[in-house]
């Protein structure tokens, strides 16, 4: 693996590749990784010939200094891990490497409705930060694939409509969440947790299998006001527990029986703030 801080040398060792590889898989990420991250990059090895990862703690998509300032950082681990995962270029940059002309955003990116819900609405602002430099990152390693986790589900939403937004031709390949044994899903922020606490996370992923097993047609209200109250009796403050339609993520407060749904959780525990979702009739 070869690892550039400069978007100029990447550039040029992708162009490189390219002339004997055809797809280039793509998976940027925060670091702190764990077997969530590395299955995007195994993902990646079976489709891809060249398979690019990135690692950057992209300040314009944190809305809380807090959580900015202690994002886990693990980096020795994290080469070691893309290193025997067979990635083939790591970009690490710094901030005046990614935003040259300062973080200000320089372009609105209309996303409409999606924005405006759930993640949107808690973290105002998130995810024009997170298109910012999506859209940075694919400029710099122009990848025909691009792989993301369903764990961020509204996040793939947002990055589809990006694509669609530059008229991009790039593959967006999601890929299922991985759990630990509890059924809690990886994350980077997990590491701020003890055993035990990680132990009593797991109660979110436990509400969302609940709701899969016993939503039925007609009125969902019930089920979401049960759903929220099984988080706060376990330790957490919710900031919301919706059911929407697969697809555009509308909210639904009354089903057909039919329609693809998917149920997603943010909660807070203690100062670690963790979202999961689970798609429901598949
Ligand atoms: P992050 O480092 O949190 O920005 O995540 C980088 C990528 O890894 C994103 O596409 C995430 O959706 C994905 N990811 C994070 N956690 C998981 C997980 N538990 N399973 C699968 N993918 C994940």
């Amino acid at each position: 693996m070869i690892i550039f801080k400069y978007a100029a040398d990447v550039i040029h060792q992708v162009k490189k590749g390219r002339q004997t590889e055809t797809a280039t898989g793509f998976i940027p990420t925060m670091g702190a990784l764990h077997q969530g991250h590395t299955s995007l990059l195994q993902k990646s090895k079976q489709v891809c010939g060249l398979t690019v990862g990135s690692i950057f703690i992209n300040p314009t998509q944190f809305t809380n200094a807090d959580d900015f300032k202690k994002y886990p950082v693990t980096l020795e681990n994290d080469i070691y891990a893309l290193e025997k995962n067979g990635c083939d270029i790591l970009f690490l940059p710094e901030v005046k490497e990614m935003y040259p002309n300062g973080t200000i955003p320089e372009k609105h990116f209309d996303l409409g409705y999606l924005e405006t819900i759930l993640e949107g609405k808690f973290r105002p602002g998130h995810f024009q930060g997170v298109c910012q430099v999506v859209c940075r990152l694919l400029e710099i390693i122009s990848p025909t694939h691009l792989f993301m986790g369903q764990k961020d589900y509204q996040q793939c939403l947002v990055i589809k409509r990006l694509l669609e937004l530059e008229n991009s031709e790039i593959v967006l390949v999601i890929c299922e969440t991985l759990r630990e044994a509890n059924g809690l899903a990886m994350s980077s922020r997990n590491l701020r947790l003890s055993d035990q606490q990680k132990e009593q996370a797991s109660h979110i992923y436990k509400m969302l299998l609940h709701v899969k097993q016993n939503i039925t047609s007609g009125s969902l209200l019930l089920l979401k006001k049960e759903a929220k109250e099984y988080l706060t009796i376990n330790g957490f403050k919710p900031d919301y527990v919706e059911i929407a339609t697969a697809n555009n993520l509308k909210p639904v407060d009354k089903w057909d029986g039919k329609t693809e749904l998917v149920v997603l959780a943010a909660a807070y525990f203690g100062e670690v703030r963790l979202i999961d979702n689970l798609i429901l009739n598949q």
